[in-house]
């Protein structure tokens, strides 16, 4: 039997701070960061970016994996958009009773092992890809196919940091393409608590099914940087790298989809303590109300002023 390919998959509510987690996990020699590849078919459509700096039609990564003709397996890039919510409704049910996916759904999971494969070629010596796609579907998807070995860890953030951050408009700029989006979230306070609430309860309770699942905290992996990630290498089967830090400023990432830090170099994770003295009265009352049980089931205080939070300082590379 061919054996599977090992996949770390990244989970949690957004802006937790995955697209970071990935980039510091792709520092190891034997992991490949590809953020979130979920939605890569739209990427190549839209010729977005790539962390690299490149589009990704022009990526020595995605570019090339795109011209599959290179390789000796035909290659359709997997479009697993379209499948996500059919996934869920329909399919939670076979996935938690142990029935068989349907075709198409099988069929999706092979087109994403074509891939991965193709991946790997490209990059002699390396052996786990890092999925920050988040998406439960696509993770219940992939532990439900008999093609990949799972590596599912559930990245959990300070639920107000998570409130804020989300909260705020961000005006984000993508360099590349001159262009600025405004990435305002117009949810109300109440239902992106209760959506935070409800996600990571529902990965949480849904993790005895999983083979391996590791819950990390954003915050510990700023405070103690390279323990953190070797828990992470440890758990994944890799070996434990040393003198990280110093490894940060060399990345050189293939990261798509996910935060507009991407593009950025880090050079150091440090505290932003911003939300904590910015985040509004009734925002705090409501998230205590709905998101406090869960958030100090985490760990996290109900006093926030106590909690510190991290934020990266970095600049850019291009
Ligand atoms: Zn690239």
């Amino acid at each position: 039997m061919q054996a599977k390919i090992k996949v770390i998959y990244i989970t949690g509510y957004g802006r937790s701070g995955s697209t970071l987690l990935n980039m510091l996990l792709d520092i190891h020699p034997q992991a490949i960061g590809v953020g979130e590849i979920l939605h890569l078919s739209d990427y190549y459509l839209r010729n977005e970016p790539c962390s690299c700096g490149k589009e990704v039609n022009n990526c020595t990564v995605w570019g090339s994996l795109k011209k599959s003709g290179a390789h000796p397996e035909k290659i359709t890039i997997p479009s697993f958009s379209k499948y996500w919510s059919l996934y869920f409704v329909k399919n939670i049910f076979k996935y938690l009773f142990k029935l068989p996916l349907s075709p198409e759904l099988e069929h999706n999971a092979y087109e994403n092992k074509l891939l991965f494969e193709a991946l790997l070629k490209i990059f002699p010596g390396k052996k786990v890809i890092i999925d920050s796609s988040k998406n439960i579907s696509r993770l219940l998807l992939l532990q439900k196919s008999n093609f990949f070995d799972v590596k599912v860890i559930h990245l959990v953030r300070d639920g107000k940091a998570v409130l804020f951050s989300r909260r705020r408009p961000i005006r984000a700029k993508i360099e590349r393409n001159r262009r600025k989006l405004m990435l305002g979230n117009n949810r109300t306070s109440f239902n992106l608590v209760s959506r935070w609430v409800m996600l990571n309860l529902f990965i949480s309770i849904i993790s005895s099914t999983f083979n391996s699942y590791k819950r990390v905290r954003y915050e510990d992996i700023c405070d103690e940087l390279e323990k953190s990630l070797n828990n992470i290498f440890h758990f994944a089967g890799l070996k434990q790298i040393h003198e990280i830090q110093s490894k940060i400023s060399q990345l050189n990432s293939h990261l798509v989809g996910g935060n507009q830090m991407r593009f950025n170099e880090i050079r150091e994770v440090k505290y932003d303590s911003e939300y904590l003295e910015e985040l509004n009265l009734s925002d705090r009352i409501v998230f205590n109300i709905i998101g406090g049980p869960l958030n100090k089931f985490y760990g996290y205080h109900l006093n926030s002023k106590l909690q510190l939070e991290r934020s990266i300082d970095f600049h850019r590379h291009f």
